[in-house]
């Protein structure tokens, strides 16, 4: 990769140490997990003992106290081997990012030791009445004597079945909307919470995805994550932060889509010689190349952005839109590079497609994206 340059020796061994793992770990699970739609906790177990699972904690909680931009090379050298697996573990990323940001010493602490554990995060915002209206929660959350009571359901939940820990948005005030949303920190075993349907999904099959229901659920007051009334707020710096590590898994999915095409065009003898040697399918190659590299380096300037401490939402928008919409024009051209045999789960590619489908819906749809980048633009 010719973006090497300004890596440091340390992002560059920590890349190579995951590519290695994803090679020789996960790559002989993946077509298993996509079609049994399970999450290989084994080999989640020995990311685990590489720190991978964790690498973005601070050192003081035991992680690897990566960088953003280090984190995305992670997500893009796991992404181009399997996105379900790289989300299933990316998410503990999203789930401590509002922890980070607004968390005190104690919940920090708490957080981390559950996934340094080897256990896992959610971070549950959408709800059934519509993911892209977020700013206006079903889930309550009532004050008591001593802490909160929530009572809700969110859905389409990352790691939900698997998680010790769930970030919740909930409504503190439903009379001041985006303002009336306060963040909280729930475990998995508080009386209460159980898991709801799970999700049969088209793509990232790897990763598990359930409704998580809260039933007169109990927190203290120590469970609340940052301000009251800053939740939606808090909710947002998110995935300002953490978009462009999605981003990378996209572009991971990008750069297994060319290595599949460009060995299987140089085998597939059409009309007497290799479809290597056709500039139809040659230029495809080229625009996967061309919109390959441009999404990598939106991924890593929004990703220093961020690690400068100007993380910015249309950056981080524009950043996951194109991302998003280049890995499934991508992933579909190379269905098409494949023929009939694309088509096939036979071979690699319609998993691909289907896998790369996700990064125009999930962290905001596109189309919400576009409305973040319109609205910044005209106001
Ligand atoms: C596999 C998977 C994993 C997920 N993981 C998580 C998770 O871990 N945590 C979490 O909180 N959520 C998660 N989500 C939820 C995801 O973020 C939402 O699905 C997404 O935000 C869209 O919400 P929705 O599905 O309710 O679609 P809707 O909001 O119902 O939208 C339907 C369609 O209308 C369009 N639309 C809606 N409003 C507008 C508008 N104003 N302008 C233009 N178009 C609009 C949308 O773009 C979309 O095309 C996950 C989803 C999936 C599928």
């Amino acid at each position: 990769m010719n973006s090497q340059y300004f890596l440091t020796e340390d992002q560059i061994s920590i890349q190579e140490l995951v590519r290695d793992f994803a090679q020789k770990e996960l790559e002989p699970v993946v077509k298993e997990c996509d079609e049994q739609s399970k999450f290989p906790m084994d080999v989640y177990k020995k990311a685990c003992e590489l720190g991978i699972n964790a690498a973005f904690l601070p050192e003081e909680y035991g992680g690897l106290g990566v960088d953003t931009l280090t984190w995305c090379l992670i997500r893009e050298e796991l992404g181009t081997v399997d996105a379900g697996f790289t989300i299933g573990l990316g998410t503990n990323g999203l789930a401590y990012t509002p922890v980070s940001l607004a968390g005190t010493e104690e919940q920090k602490k708490l957080c981390a030791s559950m996934i340094i554990d080897g256990g896992f995060g959610s971070y549950c915002l959408t709800e059934p009445d519509g993911g892209s209206d977020a700013a206006h929660a079903r889930t309550t959350a009532v004050k008591k004597p001593g802490g909160w009571v929530i009572n809700g359901r969110k859905c389409f939940i990352t790691n939900g079945p698997l998680s010790s820990f769930y970030i919740v948005f909930a409504a503190t005030d439903k009379s001041l909307g985006a303002k009336g949303m306060t963040a909280f920190i729930v475990e998995r075993n508080r009386e209460g919470v159980s898991i709801g349907k799970h999700e049969d999904k088209m793509g990232i099959r790897a990763s598990e995805t359930s409704d998580v229901v809260f039933d007169e659920v109990f927190v203290p007051d120590d469970h609340m994550l940052g301000k009251e009334g800053e939740g939606f707020k808090l909710a947002m710096a998110t995935l300002n932060r953490t978009r462009p590590g999605g981003s990378a898994t996209a572009v991971g999915i990008m750069q297994h889509c060319i290595n599949l095409c460009v060995k299987y065009a140089k085998e597939r003898v059409v009309f007497g010689k290799p479809i290597a040697k056709q500039q139809a399918i040659r230029f495809m190659i080229a625009d996967m190349e061309i919109k390959t590299q441009a999404a990598r380096q939106m991924v890593h300037h929004a990703a220093r952005l961020v690690d400068a401490g100007m993380a910015d939402p249309v950056v981080g928008a524009c950043t996951k839109c194109f991302c998003g919409d280049s890995a499934f024009e991508i992933a579909g051209n190379a269905v098409q590079v494949f023929g009939g045999y694309g088509y096939s789960r036979e071979y690699p590619v319609e998993k691909l497609l289907r896998d790369a489908k996700i990064y125009q819906i999930f962290e905001g749809t596109n189309q919400i994206q576009r409305v973040t980048i319109s609205a910044n633009l005209l106001k």
